[in-house]
């Protein structure tokens, strides 16, 4: 891609070669001093987690999190995952990251268990580069072991790019992990290269849809006759199904009509800090007693 862009500007004459030669060159330094921010981030504890509900359909209760990292850089500010999870993937920092998220969260949702907060699974992303690697097996056991987590209560999401891994691995690994008892997710379902048919060769349980799948669903008859086969078959095969970017009271209940297990989304709530989750949960646990104990039943 770069070569492309600087055999265009050459075409284009020795003004514009200097001008893209320059733009390219400082894109680069970009690059490398992100690269080098990252490394410096993961020791200066510059990472920290938000957590956003998932909910049930029917009650709105909180049946779930999902832990998701994020960056507070000390001159820029806060860093989306959009901007720095690319790069991080590109120089197998992605590996470290997850693993301090991975711990971070077991070790946050102990914590809220012990408190006597409800017993709510926590999802955790991991890149698809774990499944090249021989030791991520291991590593999420001394996790457990260390945090003391039950693993029955952590979810882990991957996406539809393991697809395009050393298969018999990934399937090998992801079996290893369910025998552990954490359940697996395939996040973003749809917009990927997968179909459902191929989810049946991995041992996972929940597939979430992609907001891309939400968006305008009950507007759009093509998307709402797609959206609605792809919940039964998901059913049918005896996975659970979660939307993902619900952002209003109509996506709320046409995917509740839809029979879609877990919902989350802005409509419930945005991501938050652990104080403000805190908070969240605790309102709720005043207001849904009677659900939540349905909930749990
Ligand atoms: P994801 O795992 O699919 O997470 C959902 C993303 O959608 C999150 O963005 C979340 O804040 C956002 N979201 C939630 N509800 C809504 C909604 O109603 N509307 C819209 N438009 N967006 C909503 P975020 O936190 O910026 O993360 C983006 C992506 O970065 C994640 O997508 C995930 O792929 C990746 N990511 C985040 N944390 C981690 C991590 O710890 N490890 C890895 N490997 N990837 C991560
Ligand atoms: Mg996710
Ligand atoms: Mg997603
Ligand atoms: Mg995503």
């Amino acid at each position: 891609k770069a070569d492309m862009a600087m055999y265009k500007a050459k075409e284009q004459g020795r003004s514009s070669y200097h001008f893209f030669d320059h733009e390219m060159e400082q894109s680069m330094n970009d690059k490398m001093q992100l690269e080098n921010g990252i490394r410096r981030a993961l020791e200066n504890k510059q990472f920290f987690l938000v957590y956003q509900p998932k909910v049930c359909p029917n009650t709105g209760a909180t049946i779930g999190f999902e832990a998701l990292v994020r960056w507070e850089h000390h001159e820029i500010g806060l860093i989306p995952p959009a901007r720095f999870i690319p790069l991080a993937e590109a120089s197998g920092m992605i590996l470290d990251i997850d693993m301090w998220v991975f711990r971070e969260a077991c070790r946050q949702s102990k914590k809220w268990q012990e408190r006597g907060f409800p017993l709510l699974p926590v999802a955790i992303n991991l890149s698809a580069k774990h499944f090249d690697q021989r030791n991520l097996v291991e590593n999420i056991v001394d996790i457990l072991r260390d945090t003391r987590i039950d693993p029955h209560l952590v979810v882990i999401e991957i996406t539809e790019s393991v697809f395009i891994r050393q298969m018999e691995s990934v399937i090998e690994m992801l079996s290893e992990l369910q025998a552990l008892g954490i359940e697996i997710s395939i996040d973003d379902f749809g917009t990927g290269y997968s179909s459902l048919s191929q989810l049946q060769r991995l041992p996972v349980s929940i597939v979430k849809l992609d907001r891309t799948f939400i968006k305008d669903a009950e507007h759009d008859e093509r998307k709402s006759a797609v959206v609605r086969a792809v919940i039964e078959l998901a059913h049918s095969m005896g996975l659970r199904v979660v939307a993902e970017g619900i952002e209003t009271e109509e996506e709320r209940t046409f995917f509740a009509g839809l029979h879609c297990d877990e919902l989350q989304g802005y409509y419930f709530s945005k991501p938050l800090r652990s104080e403000q989750f805190e908070r969240y949960i605790r309102s709720e646990m005043r207001s849904l007693p009677f659900q939540r104990r349905g909930a749990e039943a």
